[in-house]
């Protein structure tokens, strides 16, 4: 699946699409109250009202440059909080040179914030050693995330994603902090969304005359832009993570926005647009 913004191009890498299972993120996203979301069914959520969420990589091409916006679960992760996160054998990597971007050739990896699902293939196992996947490229993390996650004790999930997945990518040398309002590249730049992580950044294309958004995990799911105040279980400050909801899809109602979905299953992308007192994805 591939966007096009201008003179960039974005293209979507499936690592894991499910149907259901999505309480532990989203609690108050019952079947009950989804059902009257009608516009979610079929891409969103099935028709007995469990939601479909994706988790992907993004690859944006801008001016001979290759992007991938975050990194997903990874293989060979252990001591995951949830199963069928742990130990995976998938196609990943094979499925992104498929695409035509081998991990050689990928010369910058951003995340979006550092939360395990964002991170998982900065690194693989190689011999026993956890080594960066994407050799040749410049990795992004956001200064004010990082230097949160680093110092927190009390996230013991964390530990384990910071030990195989951060940890040996600084080790070689690859990283770079920076700034939540970085310009990657002239087309490319960083808007910080905070709430979610304390320092969240959400990725801005602009291209031509035609612009695109790559939430990260602002919002999990459109069923947020019918309910901003529903917030995820891995929100940090929910107060301020529904403020930022609020203020994003306000700013994004009726303009030619496309909104990439970083956990949106099927399409991932639309324009949104007021829905009464709320929002809509329009696909
Ligand atoms: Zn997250």
């Amino acid at each position: 699946m591939k966007w096009q913004i201008g003179e960039v191009s974005v293209t979507k890498i499936v690592e894991l699409e499910t149907t259901g299972g999505s309480r532990f993120i989203l609690p108050q996203a019952t079947r009950e109250a989804v059902l009257p979301i009608a516009w979610l069914i079929p891409h969103f959520a099935d028709a007995s009202g469990r939601l479909k969420m994706s988790i992907h990589a993004l690859i944006v091409e801008a001016a001979g440059r290759r992007i991938i916006v975050d990194t997903c679960l990874g293989n060979d992760k252990k001591d995951r909080r949830i199963p069928t996160w742990n130990d995976r054998h998938g196609r990943f990597l094979d499925d992104l040179a498929a695409a035509g971007f081998p991990r050689e050739t990928i010369d910058t990896v951003l995340c979006t914030h550092l939360h395990v699902d964002h991170v998982g293939w900065n690194t693989m196992l190689v011999e026993g050693q956890w080594v960066p996947t994407f050799p040749n490229a410049r990795y992004l993390f956001g200064r004010v995330e990082y230097e949160h996650w680093s110092r927190q004790t009390e996230r013991a999930d964390m530990l384990p994603v910071f030990a195989d997945s951060i940890r040996p990518v600084f080790a070689r040398g690859l990283v770079e902090l920076v700034d939540w309002d970085h310009q990657i590249c002239p087309e490319v730049r960083l808007m910080p969304s905070v709430g979610h992580t304390p320092g969240h950044a959400s990725v801005l294309i602009d291209s031509k005359g035609m612009r695109a958004m790559i939430t990260g995990d602002f919002a999990h799911h459109p069923c947020q832009m019918a309910h901003p105040e529903w917030s995820s279980t891995a929100d940090f400050d929910p107060a301020t993570a529904e403020a930022t909801r609020h203020r994003i899809f306000s700013g994004l109602a009726g303009e030619p926005v496309l909104l990439i979905g970083t956990h949106f299953a099927g399409p991932t992308a639309g324009h949104v647009v007021r829905d009464g007192m709320s929002y809509k994805l329009v696909v």
